[in-house]
């Protein structure tokens, strides 16, 4: 029988998950925005302006892409758009997004390969080097930087630098790290680096960002297989940012409103404050974690994601109890683990609006007055708190 736990209580009065999550009050109020239709002259020079503007927050020297769907749509069209037939693909796989991912590559490739390490561990560059010395033949290298049901990093400037010297093209889900971590996408030879504004850029989930290099838009203008004239295409839309050319089909209007908002935000406090108070929050929501007696996810703290803290769920402990409770007694939301993370793990989210250390004590709070009471155990949230106050005072 369905637990009703969920649904009774307290309403929900903080959403601090892995996304969807909570957006910024501007833009909300940007989604509000009258809808115009989508050849009017207003919306053709909004598009444009938006599209370069998030040129700028990606640091990147190429026009960027907007697919108009959730980030997913993104990472699908992604697969479908750079392997060629022949092609010899390796995907990286720390985590439940990363293999995953896999299944959309496989299925495109002539020879498909894998890495694989335990999901809260990350991929070691050197294996990279190693197996690409191996399998020189090797066209794409594909890894999901921000584990994000394991709140684990890999190291993608260094696996970046492997694959650029090797000559093969470099594919990153940064859904969940972009905007809310330092990343030099060129400097890290990303050649399709897939994100989308409804992690760390405090927007709702419905569109998918694309940064991308000219060696990826050459392998695709080549790629006989690349979809045209579908909605999985990303060739379709290279054009379609200047305000005299046509869209594909109908952008999401309101949705392209809310990231312009979200962007204008996102540049104005400035992208390294904005890594900066990630940074701080998932420092002081690790330092209340250990100071309750409880153990992070990841192997090693250096590892643990600046977006997101996995907590090591204690034994015996289920975790939707645990989640429900933590809902019904403090109307506190955060997010469950994903498949093979599922029921070992819990997730607290810091991204965009939820990004402030602050956040991490409410977080502490109800986790350990839910587990206390769940387990009836002595749990000292009290430790807990005063960890997370001192990284706040720095
Ligand atoms: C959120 C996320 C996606 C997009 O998937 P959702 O359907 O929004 O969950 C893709 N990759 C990663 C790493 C994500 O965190």
């Amino acid at each position: 029988m369905k637990d009703t736990r969920a649904t009774a209580g307290t309403p929900t009065l903080f959403t601090l998950t892995t996304g969807p999550v909570n957006c910024y009050p501007e833009v909300l109020s940007a989604i509000g925005q009258p809808v115009l239709y989508d050849y009017d002259p207003a919306f053709l020079a909004q598009y444009e302006a938006v599209v370069l503007k998030l040129q700028t927050a990606l640091g990147v020297s190429t026009i960027p892409v907007i697919l108009q769907g959730e980030p997913v749509l993104g990472l699908e069209a992604a697969a479908h758009s750079l392997i060629a037939p022949g092609d010899t693909v390796l995907n990286l796989v720390s985590g439940v997004y990363g293999a995953g991912y896999g299944e959309w590559l496989r299925p495109r490739a002539q020879a498909f390969h894998e890495i694989r390490v335990p999901y809260d561990d990350v991929i070691d560059p050197a294996a990279v080097a190693a197996f690409l010395g191996a399998h020189p033949e090797t066209a794409v290298v594909a890894v999901c930087h921000h584990d994000t049901p394991s709140g684990t990093i890999n190291p993608i400037a260094e696996i970046g630098r492997v694959v650029r010297d090797h000559g093969a093209l470099f594919v990153v889900d940064s859904v969940s790290a972009w905007a809310g971590m330092v990343i030099d996408i060129e400097a890290a030879g990303a050649d399709l680096l897939v994100t989308g504004p409804n992690k760390c850029l405090g927007c709702p989930p419905a569109l998918s960002i694309l940064a991308v290099s000219d060696r990826a838009w050459a392998k695709m203008e080549a790629n006989p297989a690349a979809p045209r004239g579908s909605i999985l295409s990303i060739l379709d839309w290279k054009e379609a940012w200047r305000a005299e050319n046509p869209f594909p089909f109908t952008p999401s209007v309101a949705e392209i409103n809310a990231l312009n908002a979200a962007l204008d935000l996102y540049l104005a406090e400035g992208p390294a404050a904005v890594w900066a108070r990630h940074a701080r929050t998932a420092e002081a929501m690790r330092a209340g974690v250990k100071a309750m007696g409880l153990a992070l996810w990841a192997a090693r703290e250096e590892i643990a994601s600046p977006t997101c803290t996995a907590v090591k769920l204690p034994e015996g402990v289920d975790e939707t109890a645990l989640r429900d409770r933590m809902k019904c007694d403090y109307g506190v939301v955060i997010s469950s683990g994903r498949a093979e993370t599922f029921n070992r793990l819990v997730r607290i989210g810091h991204m965009g609006p939820t990004a402030h250390p602050i956040y991490a004590v409410i977080a502490l709070t109800a986790l350990g007055g839910a587990l206390a009471g769940l387990t009836g155990r002595n749990i000292d949230i009290g430790a807990g708190v005063a960890a997370a106050e001192a990284v706040m005072r720095g």
